[in-house]
């Protein structure tokens, strides 16, 4: 941390520990521009000191959830009327707005998600890239149409993308701003009007979208927003909404897809689900920095990425030195209140993931896996040491499910080609990684990996560190539902349907 992020991290401290002293802020649904307070209230933990509550929520109930639809349905027939370049210019009004909110933001998110302050500051500043990267890609000449050739009739034809109509926004609780903020910029500038459903886990910082909103100056009701755990999410995706756009686990998703072909029509479902992550190290690597970059991508917010790495697979030669490296480095992480400036990770999200954690760890000791960390941390918050279980085989469902924890499995593979396929050995297809010193087994890594986010011997980071700007993001097979990554220059065209026209 240079001197200047210690100030500012120590302004963040002050300000958590002053919040934790006061009420518990009651974050309100928004509809039609009215507050609202339907609904059983609901608080929400602080996970690193689970005593204290930090915000509550109502739990939406489904007519709430009509309602919002409805109410965003009426105002979206004026917005879709409005002129591409217009609803750019009403978004791009958040930039500054989105940037000076940051630090807040980041309090937030630390507070009900444990976030340390690298990753809870970034939200904000994710949030105004992305701002800045769709205003920019929707204006690009050609984004929202297509020139076709005169008709030899006579017509001067085009062919043009036009809104779906109203959006529902399902949200996952570990980028509870960005995951929210991404899908609905994309849809209002594609013309379409907002549900968002915020984490029952941060909701608070899921009320920041709304917040970002309205520095935009839309019509009164385009965007509404509700809180809830599970029964608003099914509610939104029961009612007549155009589409939605889902973060979240695979199971989730699929019943997501599942149910939105049950209408008159199949209606599009823009889904970011989970990963199984992988990492090949090969004999040839600098196993320095690929303990660097696995330790980095396996534990930053205690593995609870959809990025995350969470199996390495290595190659005998680089084997035993790699797990020595891997498991002396997660000795060192700090894991901590995010009040603490040299915290690296905080607690899991809540005493279910606790428990979680707890098993998988209990059960990989049981069948005699070698263990090195995994131990719960003093205190009543839920912080843990991160786990590496070496010794594991590739194909054990320890190394095969998501987890969503901070926990690693390094499996030895006896070859590349071995190590290739059994990285390709499951549904998911989020991020991978690899270390090499090796040019063909770079090159066919890049060729033979299932998956949409790839790096090859990237210092400091194995699977994760997606940016707006300089990357785009998203999964194939299980992992994602259209094959169109978000912070790419498409990604808002998915929020729109094509027409083509015939013009006298
Ligand atoms: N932007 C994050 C990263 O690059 C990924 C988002 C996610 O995991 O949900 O690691």
């Amino acid at each position: 941390m240079t001197a200047a992020d210690r100030q500012d991290h120590q302004a963040f401290a002050a300000e958590i520990a002053k919040r934790r002293t006061g009420d518990p802020v009651v974050v309100p649904h928004v509809v039609g521009g009215e507050e609202r307070f339907d609904g059983e209230l609901i608080g929400r933990e602080d996970p690193g000191h689970p005593s204290l509550t930090v915000s509550a929520y109502h739990d939406a109930p489904a007519e709430l959830v009509q309602l919002a639809v409805a109410t965003s349905r009426a105002a979206q027939q004026e917005w879709a009327k409005v002129p591409l370049s217009t609803r750019i210019e009403h978004v791009r009004r958040a930039i500054d707005y989105v940037a000076d909110a940051a630090q807040e933001w980041a309090v937030r998110v630390a507070l009900e998600v444990g976030k340390s302050y690298a990753g809870a500051q970034a939200e904000g500043v994710e949030v105004r890239d992305i701002l800045r990267c769709y205003t920019e890609y929707a204006e690009r000449p050609g984004a929202f149409e297509d020139e076709r050739t005169a008709d030899p009739a006579g017509f001067a034809n085009d062919s043009v993308l036009r809104p779906y109509g109203v959006f529902g926004v399902i949200t996952p609780f570990n980028y509870p701003i960005v995951q929210a903020a991404g899908p609905t910029i994309g849809a209002l500038i594609a013309g379409n009007g907002v549900v968002v459903k915020t984490s029952h886990q941060g909701p608070w910082s899921g009320q920041a979208v709304y917040e970002m909103c309205q520095a935009m100056d839309l019509p009164t009701g385009l965007v509404n927003i509700v809180h809830g755990a599970d029964e608003p999410g099914k509610a939104l995706t029961a009612s007549d909404i155009d589409g939605i756009s889902f973060t979240g686990s695979v199971a989730v998703g699929r019943s997501i897809m599942k149910s939105f072909t049950n209408g008159p029509y199949a209606r599009p479902v823009i889904a970011e689900m989970g990963g199984k992550n992988p990492v090949i190290v090969t004999d040839t690597a600098d196993l320095e920095a690929a303990a660097d970059g696995i330790v980095f991508s396996a534990f930053d917010l205690g593995g609870q990425k959809c990025s995350a790495l969470s199996r390495v697979l290595v190659t005998p030669g680089a084997h035993d030195r790699l797990v020595e490296l891997v498991a002396e480095r997660t000795g060192r992480v700090v894991v901590a209140d995010p009040t603490d400036a040299d915290a690296f990770a905080g607690p899991v999200v809540s005493a279910e993931a606790l428990a979680r954690f707890e098993r998988i760890v209990g059960q990989a000791r049981e069948e005699h896996f070698t263990v090195s960390g995994g131990e719960r941390l003093d205190g009543d918050g839920y912080f843990v040491r991160p786990a590496v279980v070496s010794s594991v085989p590739a194909d054990h469902t320890l190394s095969t499910t998501e987890h969503f924890l901070p926990f690693l499995t390094i499996s030895q593979v006896p070859s590349f080609e071995e190590a290739l396929s059994a990285a390709n050995a499951t549904p998911m297809g989020l991020t991978a990684g690899i270390y090499t010193g090796d040019i063909d087994e770079a090159r066919a890594f890049l060729d033979g990996i299932e998956a949409g986010c790839v790096d090859v011997n990237v210092p400091g980071h194995a699977t994760t560190g997606w940016w707006p700007g300089p990357q785009t993001f998203g999964g194939w097979k299980a992992s994602g539902s259209t094959g169109v990554q978000t912070l790419g220059k498409w990604y808002t065209q998915q929020f729109a349907r094509q027409q083509a026209r015939k013009l006298p």
